[in-house]
Formats: C-alpha cells, sequence, structure tokens
C-alpha cells in the first residue's frame, strides 16, 4: 500500500531508528511492501527514485528498501564501513524534498553489512553513486538529512527541469511525455532563453541530448570519471504505456540517467532500451555527429579517455586562429564508439 512520504521539516524525519528485531520480521515484510508501493508511486510522479527508508514513511526502523544495483529488496539493520578514505562531491536529492539538490560529500567507497529478507547476513562493496545512495539511506536511519551535510551555505538548487516534472504529475500521457523526454536530441537555442530564441510562438530554449547506449551504466560511468560529468540523481526505469505510442516501439522501456554538462545547466541523458539497434559511427556520416568539450588539457583529457575504455578517431592536431590563438583538436570516442571532440583555445 502507498504511504504518505514525509517531507523535509516534518520532525520525525530526525528521529533515530531503532534496530529490527528477528521477531518483528513478518510484520517488516508489510513495511516493506509498503515501501516499494510508495516508490513505485513517486517513480511514475517525478521519474526518479531507487530507495527509500522506513523512517520517510514513519516507521521508525532500521529498514532500507532499495532497487539499484545488485541489491533489489530489503536491507535490515545495515552497517556502513569506508575502506579508505576517498571522497567525492555530488548533488544529492531525497523523496523527503522532491526537485531540491543538495550538494554534499560522500565516501566514494562503502561496505555494508546487512540482513537480507530471509534475515541472512550479507556483504556489499559499492562505489560511486550506489556508494552515494546507501549512505543517504542510511543517514535517514539516524534521523540525518542530505540538507544537514551541505557542503555549505550555497550548496542548494532546484532540479534542473523541475519544472516540468511537477507539471507532468497527474497529466495525460501525451504532455507526460515531454518530461519524461524520449529518444532525440534537443533543439539547440540560446541556452539562456533570452529573447533572440523567440521565434513566433513561444521561446525555445536548449534543454538536453539524449544519448542511447548498449549499456547505459557503464557508458554513463565513463562520461562522469573521463569528463567529470556530473549524475544529478535522476535515473529512468520507463515502460509506460506512454513510451511506446511516443516511440512507435513495440513494447518500449528505457532505462538510464542524466548526467549535468559542465558549465551548463543543461543535461546529457544516457539511456539504454531493451533492444538497441545497432549503429554506424563515422566522422563524415550524415546526421547529428558528436559532442564537443573544452577541456584545460587536451592530450591530457584524452588519455583519460583512453584510459577508461574509450577510443581516438585520429591526431591531435594545432590550427591557428586569429588573433595568436592557438587552438588543439582531437576526435575521440566513448566505449561505445560515440564520437567527442576535445578541443583548447589558448592565446
Ligand atoms: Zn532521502
Amino acid at each position: 500500500m502507498e504511504r504518505e512520504i514525509l517531507l523535509l521539516g516534518d520532525p520525525r524525519l530526525n528521529e533515530t531508528s531503532l534496530p529490527v528485531a528477528r521477531e518483528e520480521l513478518e510484520e517488516m515484510m508489510l513495511v516493506v511492501t509498503d515501501l516499494r508501493d510508495t516508490l513505485y508511486s513517486f517513480r511514475r510522479r517525478y521519474f526518479v527514485g531507487r530507495a527509500i527508508a522506513a523512517p520517510q514513511i514513519g516507521v521508525p526502523k532500521r529498514l532500507i528498501y532499495m532497487e539499484a544495483g545488485p541489491v533489489n529488496g530489503a536491507l535490515f539493520n545495515p552497517r556502513l564501513t569506508f575502506p579508505d578514505g576517498e571522497k567525492m562531491e555530488l548533488l544529492d536529492d531525497c523523496m523527503s524534498f522532491p526537485n531540491l539538490l543538495v550538494r554534499v560529500e560522500r565516501y566514494r567507497r562503502c561496505v555494508v553489512d546487512y540482513l537480507d529478507q530471509d534475515w541472512r547476513p550479507r556483504r556489499l562493496e559499492l562505489e560511486g553513486d550506489l556508494s552515494e545512495l546507501i549512505q543517504h539511506e542510511y543517514d535517514h536511519l539516524d534521523g540525518v538529512l542530505a540538507t544537514m551535510r551541505a557542503a555549505d551555505g550555497r550548496a542548494f538548487s532546484i532540479r534542473p527541469g523541475a519544472q516540468e516534472v511537477g507539471a507532468a504529475v497527474g497529466a495525460t500521457a501525451g504532455t507526460a511525455s515531454a518530461a519524461a523526454s524520449g529518444a532525440s536530441i534537443g533543439v539547440v537555442s540560446d541556452a539562456a532563453g533570452a529573447a533572440s530564441g523567440t521565434p513566433e510562438g513561444g521561446s525555445i530554449r536548449y534543454k538536453h541530448t539524449n544519448l542511447i547506449a548498449n549499456n547505459w551504466r557503464r557508458l554513463s560511468g565513463f562520461y562522469q570519471r573521463a569528463l567529470g560529468l556530473q549524475s544529478i540523481g535522476q535515473t529512468r526505469d520507463i515502460s509506460e504505456n506512454w513510451l511506446e505510442r511516443m516511440t512507435g516501439i513495440p513494447g518500449a522501456h528505457i532505462r538510464g540517467e542524466h548526467l549535468k554538462l559542465p558549465g551548463v545547466e543543461q543535461t546529457l541523458e544516457i539511456f539504454g532500451y531493451d533492444e538497441v539497434l545497432p549503429g554506424v559511427q563515422a566522422l563524415n556520416r550524415a546526421g547529428f555527429s558528436h559532442i564537443a568539450f573544452e577541456v584545460d588539457d587536451v592530450e591530457q583529457a584524452l588519455h583519460r579517455v583512453l584510459a577508461e575504455g574509450g577510443g581516438q578517431a585520429g591526431e591531435v592536431v594545432k590550427a591557428s586562429y586569429p588573433g595568436g590563438v592557438t587552438a588543439t583538436f582531437v576526435y575521440a570516442a566513448d566505449p561505445e564508439g560515440n564520437l567527442i571532440e576535445l578541443q583548447n583555445f589558448r592565446r
């Protein structure tokens, strides 16, 4: 049964939850069902949500429900340890404050020991976004919210595109699809939405670019590690009927996530379909071609791309531009062969 999610400001979110005793397991499995139903309902409204902690529905017990990575179910009485001190900074979000993003620091790697639904002890070693996810959910059990871990006073922002997602709540399938986005490339216009992008009929703003991946998790990891794109905590798992109608693909099912492009608020959306058709990558192929990044050091960036499983299409070249500017360019590729241009302009 779907339950109400407690929202930021509710004092119950700040309580420390109690361990689950074995005798309570049967009763707690009802809570697990409620957590799952609540998570699914949240996903239908916001298109995000990978885990939820029991205190978020007003049950002060040390129980997390998660559907992400290797975990698909309940974690009872989890304990976290951090194998090394390495930290990472990222944007965190929470079902208790949808649309608010908080820049926080988390451990890059963590080990979680917990009891599963059959009360068997389990251990997971998590890294990156899954490490962050479990640290976030674990905090809920101690009454700690991401807002309390804000890196500084400027750590708060509103999720890009939040307005559209909100507008999709209860909307017809036709309008909801616009917020969930499909397999298209966004219309390019003035990113700031200034008057220059205002043809008759309303203004136009660049929104996002989609990249269809054979393995979206791997490809997303590549863009995060090699080029510093950051997950904005919006994953997608959509198989509703409107997607089938929108794409014309029978049984269409997309999964993926949004990565914030450096220097702008807009995202690169890396999605996979259950069935992905092979693409032909060639620099002189007609159609949308490649994504370009300006970097401080082209050779160094290329090195990172290669180290993370990417490739190189041509040579690193230098070209002279007016005003004593030297440009450095290289065409590289991500591990699935999508072309990436790396460039630098220096006086
Ligand atoms: Zn949360």
